[in-house]
């Protein structure tokens, strides 16, 4: 397993002469994350995050400040073949960008490059050809499936098989785009027949998005000793779910429209060279679980394959907005809840020989904590719309009102290292059309 390497880009003690950068909570010099950005009357082009400016890397490339690989890729509008290059012309692109912005002498150039990011326009940062939902939230997992089958939550499938479902594409949005609440077909247990109309149970699922890399072509899977190198970054990922919907249509065949209206993501591409040094070892499964299959199974994988990031969900009413209240925190907790790595989710979705492509999206599935205060839906907060989750204005929540706006926040930890975020993954509920 080659995962990307800390170097000299991950050193807590470089600072940026680019002015609060240093110290940023979502965006130091460490993390240096690429976007799809329209600056003030441009176009959109490519740009990577630091502090609270944009560095426009196309405008870079055209420049002669970036190595030649990277630089023959970013002149689109999408991150696509950026991601597609192999990791060391990455790891090249991410050093020179480390130097540009901590070498106090390289500000002459650097500076008619970087805009502000308040006065940006953010975009999807790729074509996203594909995109793939898994479920390997544990604690997600079982929590759900208590509430059908309370003595035998996890059916027998989830502890061999990396779960996952395919999604649909065409609507993942950017971070801020409004969600109009879905129309869809519900039945009551105690009805004989559907009704139609906008979904009365609408709820957020907290994931991590995989930005795959270099693709695999068809017919060739994917090795879980190889599947790091296929991995170009990560993201927040909303998978917004119509919970009414869901129970009437899955059966037999998954999630369809209750899943595929809308999906939110962060647009950085938070990168795997970036997370180095917040790679953790892999949970123990639990004493009597089956060991995973030999082409899910690869130690290094085990030793190092979880990632150390904290994720949070906030919750603000547009009461709350309007009475300047701050978002309520509905959750926090810790990533490494994922029962499967997400090299092995690469690589089992390779196995049979699909061909994943530079750009493909797969999310995670819901990552809940093992105890209530890091559930990541309401689905579970609410004890499937059971228990009502009061607001500081005195409202209550089972699932989301029109008005509301729900934020997922992630920020990687690791003792010795600077911390850094993922950046806004934020919408707002819009009454159904
Ligand atoms: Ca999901």
């Amino acid at each position: 397993m080659n995962f990307p390497q800390i170097d000299e880009t991950h050193d807590p003690a470089r600072s940026s002469w680019v002015e609060g950068a240093d110290g940023h909570t979502d965006f130091p010099v460490q993390n240096l994350p690429y976007g799809i950005f329209s600056p003030p009357g441009g176009t959109a082009r490519a740009g990577v995050a630091i502090g609270d400016r944009i560095f426009d890397l196309k405008g870079a490339a055209r420049g002669g400040l970036l190595p030649a690989a990277a630089a023959a890729v970013l002149d689109g509008t999408t991150l696509n073949a950026l991601l597609a290059l192999p990791g060391r012309d990455r790891i090249a692109l991410r050093q020179a960008l480390s130097t540009l912005f901590s070498d106090e002498r390289q500000s002459g150039a650097v500076e008619p490059l970087l805009h502000r990011a308040a006065d940006c326009l953010l975009h999807l940062p790729a074509a996203i050809g594909d995109y793939s939902d898994f479920y390997v939230g544990i604690h997600h997992a079982t929590n759900i499936g208590k509430l059908f089958r309370p003595d035998n939550p996890l059916l027998p499938n989830y502890k061999y098989v990396p779960i996952g479902y395919h999604g649909r594409a065409s609507s993942i949005r950017p971070s801020g785009v409004p969600v109009v609440r879905p129309r869809g077909q519900r039945k009551a247990p105690d009805a004989d027949v559907p009704l139609v109309g906008p979904s009365q149970r609408l709820d957020y699922e907290l994931e991590l998005g995989i930005w795959i890399g270099p693709g695999n072509p068809l017919g060739d899977p994917v090795p879980i000793a190889e599947a790091t190198d296929h991995i170009a970054g990560f993201c927040l990922l909303n998978d917004w779910s119509a919970r009414d919907f869901q129970a009437w249509e899955y059966v037999p065949l998954g999630p369809f429209l209750a899943k595929n209206f809308q999906t939110t993501i962060s647009p950085w591409v938070v990168t795997a060279e970036a997370m180095a040094p917040f790679r953790i070892p892999q949970p123990q499964r639990p004493e009597g679980d089956p060991q995973p299959l030999p082409y899910l199974w690869d130690e290094a994988d085990q030793a190092g394959g979880a990632l150390a990031i904290d994720l949070e969900v906030y919750l603000s009413s547009a009461r709350m907005r309007a009475e300047g209240l701050a978002p309520l925190r509905l959750s926090r907790g810790p990533a490494s809840s994922m029962y499967w790595t997400a090299q092995q989710i690469v690589a089992h979705h390779a196995s049979n020989g699909c061909d994943l492509r530079p750009g493909d999206l797969l999310g995670t599935g819901t990552l809940s904590a093992a105890t209530r205060d890091g559930y990541g839906s309401l689905m579970e907060l609410s004890e499937g719309g059971k228990v009502s989750i009061a607001l500081p204005t005195g409202e209550q929540r089972t699932f989301l009102e029109d008005g509301d706006e729900l934020a997922l926040k992630a920020v990687a930890r690791a003792e010795g290292f600077a911390s850094i975020g993922f950046g806004e993954c934020r919408a707002v509920i819009m009454p159904a059309r």
